[in-house]
């Protein structure tokens, strides 16, 4: 019994030299594994560990290749290029560290065969309408994991600002809603761990890029939920944020090196003012304000012109669209990154994955700057930036005033024609993603000052003319919500998603007669969205409005829609003989909306503040 006892506590402390020496040593690996056929066969592992830079690492497996082994200013990292050759085989190897000849620490490196399923990486295009949602207010598919241990943000659903307890289980359990609503892509704010002590819940102050926030769920999770998305015919976008990250980062203590952030003597906070990036005029110390100043306290602003740094964040990207089969990429803050990171981040990104989509968040309202930030794009100063898509800011502020304000000379309707003449700016104005709002900005519904007639021009505009759409959780249902009040009441819990709710809109029979009307047509305006291709891909002939009558059309391939917007007061009966080009070869149409077939197009009556849109031919 006592010979029993006494090895039990030689085991105990030898196990617990042995962790305390794992603790000491070696604690992670950036990525913690790749893979093997990658278009770029170099790859960088960031290795974190007390004192790690005194061993020295050996990798020995055909076909891969310890190229260089980096030291920086703190003595606890290392970074390893390997090469990886077109012939190395799927499997693992072990990364041995050595001092003098004694290894003192090793790590399993695993190279994973990858995902040959040709229907993945192939980005989301005009035939999509993106979903926006935070995963934090979206569903509470667990409550078990609404605290997690060593997170310390803990749930308050009664705080705005605090967690909620929505999750990536909750998002998987009402794909089917999103489903029947007819939208085909869904974009999340950040799922990657947050672990900051106030309003960690948005998401945008992440303290381990490789890894999902625990509240949220698992990597294995956010992977399966993917899966299930796909298997339901819906796309996944994963939000991403390079130019900051959480004061709460384990770096954040041990920097590689001072320049792992852009330091200031004291806190320097970013003048916010996106057309800098972009101005010819403009001074050096605006630009180092807007590029290297710190979006808040809580958010350290990353030197990307540090290579290892940059090196490390776009093998992150890689790593997230490889592993999880992600369909797109939201980039949030970009032009607050050095453009000229921004733009090798994006060629490397396309270099693996030729037919990826990349939605950049460039918040101004002038179209010049929008299009500047586009793919193709000559500007003047050169700049390419890449970059497939980019957010019409710019449209979303026209929508918001248009269907508010009295029609006039360059009021109402005559701002979204203004808007549109000046596509001629733009490599490719189909590419741009339109939005009604979303979550930084005044709820849609609230926008309309909770008018259901201008909620709904808002939206036929919002899904008939050129672009990707982009909606928000709970527009559907008229959610309403005032930014200046807080950015909790525009980020409010779906009615439904939390266990014991009182009301559930995820459901007919728990929405209103409110809900369910403004439900019922976004549906079927959505679904009828979803299966026609001339108001996807076809191109856009706009009519100059005309005593508040708003007229254009969309033509592909033989299919033709055409829709008017009336923004007054007052019924119309238009004369069609104007747009006689537009709808040669057609003689009927038939309304989505309503299903009022149209058996002449000589002239229309179009009711007060409302929107037809007509499938011509059918
Ligand atoms: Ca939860």
């Amino acid at each position: 019994m006592k010979l029993r006892l006494l090895t039990i506590v030689v085991l105990l402390v030898v196990v617990t030299i042995r962790t305390e020496a794992q603790k000491a040593g070696l604690q992670r690996i950036d990525p913690p594994f790749w893979w093997t056929g990658m278009q770029n066969n170099t790859l960088q592992l960031m290795v974190y560990g007390e004192n790690i830079s005194a061993t020295k690492p050996q990798i020995h497996y055909p076909g891969v290749l310890l190229k260089e082994v980096i030291a920086v200013e703190s003595p606890n990292y290392l970074f390893l290029n390997l090469v990886i050759d077109n012939n190395a085989k799927a499997g693992s190897f072990d990364i041995g560290f050595y001092k003098k000849k004694r290894k003192v620490e090793s790590y399993k490196f695993v190279l994973k065969t990858r995902d040959s399923n040709p229907d993945l990486h192939k980005g989301f295009d005009n035939s999509d309408v993106i979903y926006l949602l935070m995963p934090d207010r979206f569903a509470n598919g667990d409550s078990t994991n609404d605290n997690m241990p060593g997170m310390i943000d803990t749930a308050k659903r009664s705080n705005p600002l605090g967690r909620h307890g929505g999750d990536i289980r909750g998002i998987a359990n009402h794909l089917d809603y999103l489903n029947e609503l007819g939208v085909t892509t869904i974009w999340t704010t950040p799922l990657l761990e947050n672990n900051m002590p106030r309003q960690s819940y948005h998401g945008y102050a992440i303290t381990d890029y490789y890894n999902i926030d625990p509240r949220f769920g698992t990597n294995e999770d956010y992977k399966k939920l993917v899966k299930e998305a796909h298997q339901k015919g819906l796309k996944i976008v994963m939000d991403m944020v390079a130019n900051h990250c959480g004061t709460g980062y384990y770096w954040n203590d041990d920097l590689p090196s001072k320049d792992w952030y852009n330091q200031w003597p004291e806190f320097t906070r970013s003048n916010y003012r996106v057309a800098v990036q972009s101005d010819p005029n403009a001074p050096q110390a605006d630009y180092d304000k807007m590029v290297k100043g710190w979006f808040d306290h809580t958010m350290a602003d990353l030197n990307q012109h540090n290579k290892l740094l940059a090196e490390f964040l776009i093998q992150n990207t890689i790593w997230w669209i490889e592993y999880a089969g992600i369909d797109g990429i939201r980039q949030d803050t970009y032009p607050y990154s050095y453009k000229d990171f921004m733009a090798e981040w994006m060629q490397r990104i396309l270099e693996e994955y030729p037919d990826f989509n990349v939605v950049g968040e460039v918040w101004l309202d002038y179209p010049p700057v929008t299009a500047y930030w586009m793919d193709n794009k000559t500007n003047a100063d050169g700049y390419r930036s890449y970059l497939t898509n980019v957010f019409d800011f710019p449209l979303s502020t026209a929508i918001a005033r248009a269907f508010n304000e009295k029609e006039g000379w360059s009021s109402g309707t005559m701002r979204l024609y203004e808007l549109l003449s000046q596509d001629f700016l733009y490599s490719n104005p189909m590419n741009i993603v339109t939005f009604s709002t979303n979550h930084d900005a005044d709820r849609f519904f609230s926008k309309m000052n909770e008018d259901y007639q201008k909620f709904k021009l808002g939206m036929i505009f919002l899904m008939t003319t050129r672009g990707i759409p982009q909606i928000y959780y709970g527009g559907e249902i008229l959610m309403t919500g005032r930014e200046h009040k807080g950015h909790g009441t525009i980020r409010e819990d779906f009615p439904g998603g939390w266990p014991g709710d009182s009301e559930n809109a995820f459901t007919s029979q728990g929405r209103t007669e409110e809900q369910e009307e403004a439900f019922n047509f976004m549906r079927r305006l959505l679904n009828w969205r979803k299966n026609n291709r001339a108001v996807q891909y076809g191109s856009l002939k706009q009519y100059l409005p005309e005593d508040g009558v708003y007229v254009y059309f969309r033509h592909f391939e033989g299919e033709s829609v055409m829709v008017v917007l009336n923004n007054i007061a007052e019924n119309k009966t238009i004369d069609l003989s104007r747009f006689e080009k537009d709808l040669a070869g057609f003689n009927k149409g038939r309304s989505v909306l309503t299903r009022q077939s149209f058996d002449s197009l000589d002239t229309l009556n179009v009711p007060a503040k409302s929107g037809l849109v007509i499938v011509l031919g059918e």
